[in-house]
C-alpha cells in the first residue's frame, strides 16, 4: 500500500513543487493551504505523514501538530524559517516527529521523510509483536482457550466487579470423564485430540460475556458474568449434551463416547475467591459421585445480591 503525504502551506507554490517531488520519490500526494482543510482531509482519508508549514492562516503548524497527534495515527514533519521563533523542540513536544528548515532542500525532506517511514513500519512491527506475545501468555497453546493464569487474573476481576455492583456471577468447572482410561486405551496424542476438541465445542456454547479457560490438565472452567446460578445451569446442560453428542474417533471409524462432569455455583457476596472455585470443584465431584456426565450445582442460601 502506497504511502499517503498530505503538505500543509499556505505558499500554493511551494506547497504544488513539493507534492510533485514527494510524487516522484514514489509516495502519494496531497496539497492544502491551511490547518482546517487538513483536519478536515484527515477527518476521511487515511494519510500517514503530514509535512506542514508552521506559519499558517488560523490554526498555526503547531497547533495542526498537536490537533493530529490528538485524533489520529499520523507523523508530522514541520517546516519552519530559519528566521521564526519556533524552536525543534517545540514541534518536537507537540508530537511532530522531525523538523526541516526552510527553504527546504528536497533531498534532505526526503531522507527525513524515509526516516520517519521506516520508524513507523517499526514501531507498528512492535506493537503487533507485543499484541501477540500478550496473546500467548494468556492462551493454552493446546486448545486455543486462555490458560489458567489469565484464569486467576479474571476471577478476581469478575469477583471485584460482582461485589461493587451487586451483579450475579456464576463459574462451571468442567472435567473429563474417565480420561486417564482414554489416553490408556488410545494414546495421550489421542487424548490430545480430545482436549483440542472439547476446546471448540465450548466456545461455541458461550455467549458473548463469557469466557473459558483450561484451568488444569483435563479440567476447564467458564466464567459468567451477569449471569444466576440458575441460568449457568441451563448454559452447563448445553455444553454437557453437546460434547455427549460430539463424535470421537481415535480409531478410524468407531466414535467412542467422551463426556464430561460439571459443577456449577454462583458467586456469594464478599465470599473468598478460592471458596468460589472450591464450591465449585465439589459440585463438579457431585457429577462424578452421581454417575458422571452429570450437571450439579452447589449453591448458597442467600447467594443473590
Ligand atoms: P474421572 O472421571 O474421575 O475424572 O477420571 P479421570 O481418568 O479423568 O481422572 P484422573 O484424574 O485419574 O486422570 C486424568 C487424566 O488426564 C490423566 C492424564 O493422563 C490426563 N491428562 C491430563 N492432562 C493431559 C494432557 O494435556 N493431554 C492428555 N492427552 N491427557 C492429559
Ligand atoms: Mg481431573
Ligand atoms: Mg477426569
Amino acid at each position: 500500500m502506497k504511502i499517503r503525504i498530505l503538505i500543509v502551506d499556505d505558499d500554493l507554490g511551494i506547497g504544488d513543487s513539493m507534492r510533485q517531488f514527494i510524487e516522484m520519490a514514489g509516495y502519494e500526494s496531497f496539497a492544502v493551504q491551511n490547518a482546517e482543510d487538513a483536519l478536515a482531509f484527515l477527518s476521511h482519508s487515511r494519510i500517514q505523514i503530514v509535512i506542514t508549514d508552521i506559519m499558517l492562516p488560523g490554526i498555526n503548524g503547531l497547533e495542526l501538530t498537536d490537533l493530529i497527534k490528538k485524533e489520529h495515527d499520523t507523523d508530522v514533519i514541520v517546516m519552519t524559517g530559519y528566521s521564526e521563533d519556533y524552536s525543534y523542540e517545540e514541534a518536537i513536544n507537540k508530537g511532530a516527529s522531525d523538523f526541516v528548515f526552510k527553504p527546504v532542500r528536497y533531498e534532505e525532506l526526503l531522507l527525513r521523510l524515509k526516516r520517519v517511514i521506516n520508524e513507523r513500519q517499526l514501531s507498528k512491527e512492535r506493537i503487533h509483536m507485543l499484541k501477540r506475545l500478550q496473546k500467548l501468555a494468556i492462551t493454552d497453546a493446546l486448545t486455543k482457550l486462555y490458560n489458567s493464569r489469565h484464569f486467576h487474573t479474571q476471577i478476581e476481576l469478575e469477583v471485584d466487579r460482582s461485589n461493587r455492583y451487586g451483579h450475579p456471577l456464576s463459574l462451571l468447572l468442567l472435567d473429563i470423564d474417565h480420561f486417564k482410561e482414554y489416553n490408556d486405551t488410545y494414546g495421550h496424542l489421542e487424548g490430545n485430540k480430545v482436549l483440542q476438541k472439547i476446546g471448540s465445542v465450548i466456545r461455541t456454547c458461550l455467549r458473548k460475556m463469557d469466557s473459558a479457560y483450561r484451568y488444569g490438565g483435563e479440567e476447564f472452567t467458564i466464567i459468567l458474568p451477569e449471569t444466576s446460578g440458575e441460568e449457568a445451569e441451563v448454559v452447563a446442560q448445553r455444553i454437557r449434551g453437546a460434547i455427549e453428542t460430539e463424535e470421537f474417533k481415535p480409531l478410524d471409524n468407531k466414535p467412542v463416547p467422551v463426556t464430561v462432569s460439571i459443577g456449577v455455583t454462583q458467586y456469594c457476596p464478599n465470599e473468598e475467591v478460592f471458596k468460589f472455585i472450591q464450591r465449585s470443584d465439589k459440585a463438579m465431584y457431585t457429577s462424578k459421585e452421581n454417575g458422571r456426565n452429570k450437571v450439579s450445582c452447589l449453591f448458597v442460601e442467600n447467594a443473590s445480591f
